[in-house]
């Protein structure tokens, strides 16, 4: 008999959840911020590792990290739950809080890994399409909320891929119809005008959650770095799924010793701002349509040509970016990360061509 066994039966058909790593000079393609961290934390980072005691388990609390985030947001550190990537916060929140019998809401077209994580945990998942803005409806989302009754609804503001965030008052009614958790996944949360964090507190408001993660503002994606703001309750929900000392000494380090650099990374949010308002107006001239954003991306679609023939028209410019045109609420779309200045340059002069 074969030693082989196939996958779990609700697992035939899923095919991993991966962004192709093609070689390009220039790479859009997976909203990383453009820049490396600041000139001084690698010097900050190599001291707090100097610390580390390597034949020790890590601080299984990351106490200091935890107090260090609690403190950027004005919360308790026992309303915080740190992981790695944002995306084990939300496969840790779907496996306390989801799983079999339970179910989790979405409004389509979404950042994938919502519904892929909830898939691969067991959960049911429900969903709403967003209206022609691609923002969540709220009667639509409303509805679906009282026939299902997710445990678990997921936001995302900004929304990945379509850039748009969720106004407060829009994500507040949510929170007041839902009948669990509103997960809030703001990976894209210092770009855009406001944040569910100032919702945090308010009467009614307990089932709110919001999620960030280190790897796009705080340049550190190579650190796998992510957190949550909840009530205390969630964050012990939290806690008993994952895996002892997931949080590796150098990842604590490497989030510790980014969050002394606030300036800087304000700094990096600002310039990400401008260049996007830089490359909007631009795309605003040319033979696409393009959606507003308060992201550090842009989905646009080309008007007179296929979304795979642009793609494949800016890698033979060696430049990478985000084909989304597989999704049928996206079609024909395309994403674009905004990068340095010479970068957004090249991808500009190099999607003219390609239009022409
Ligand atoms: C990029 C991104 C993340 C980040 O995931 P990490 O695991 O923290 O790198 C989370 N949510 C959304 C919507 C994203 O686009």
């Amino acid at each position: 008999m074969s030693p082989l066994v196939p996958r779990r039966d609700d697992l035939a058909s899923l095919d991993g959840y991966h962004s192709p790593q093609v070689p390009a000079e220039v790479r859009l393609n997976t909203n990383e911020s453009p820049l490396p961290p600041p000139l001084g934390w690698p010097d900050a980072f190599a001291a707090e590792i100097a610390r580390v005691q390597a034949n020790r388990y890590p601080d299984r609390d990351a106490s200091a990290l935890r107090s260090a985030l609690a403190e950027l947001h004005g919360v308790d550190p026992a309303e915080v739950f740190c992981a790695n990537g944002s995306n084990e916060v939300l496969q840790c929140l779907l496996l306390a809080f989801g799983g079999p019998g339970r179910a989790a809401a979405t409004f389509e077209p979404t950042y994938a890994l919502h519904s892929f994580i909830a898939r691969l945990t067991g959960t049911p998942v429900v969903s709403a399409p967003r209206d022609e803005r691609f923002a969540v409806d709220f009667d639509a989302a409303k509805s679906l909320l009282a026939e299902h009754s997710p445990t678990l609804t997921f936001l995302c503001s900004p929304n990945n891929p379509t850039g748009n965030s969720d106004p407060a008052e829009l994500v507040e009614r949510i929170v007041g119809a839902a009948p669990g958790l509103v997960v809030v996944d703001e990976a894209y949360g210092q770009f855009a005008p406001a944040s569910a964090t100032e919702l945090r507190g308010l009467p009614g408001a307990d089932g709110l959650v919001v999620v960030r993660t280190f790897s796009k503002t705080w340049a550190l994606a190579a650190a796998r770095l992510g957190y949550l703001l909840a009530d205390p309750v969630v964050v012990q929900g939290c806690e008993s799924v994952a895996l002892p000392y997931h949080v590796s000494a150098y990842t604590q380090a490497a989030g510790l010793s980014a969050l002394r650099f606030r300036d800087e990374m304000e700094e990096r949010v600002a310039f990400v701002g401008a260049e996007r308002r830089r490359v909007a107006a631009a795309l605003a001239g040319l033979d696409v349509d393009a959606w507003p954003s308060d992201a550090n991306f842009i989905l646009f679609r080309p008007r007179s040509r296929s979304a795979a023939q642009v793609w494949q028209g800016l890698l033979d410019h060696s430049v990478l970016i985000r084909d989304v045109s597989g999704r049928p609420e996206l079609a024909g779309c395309l994403r674009v990360t905004i990068g340095t200045a010479e970068e957004n340059d090249r991808f500009l002069s190099a999607l003219k061509q390609c239009l022409r």
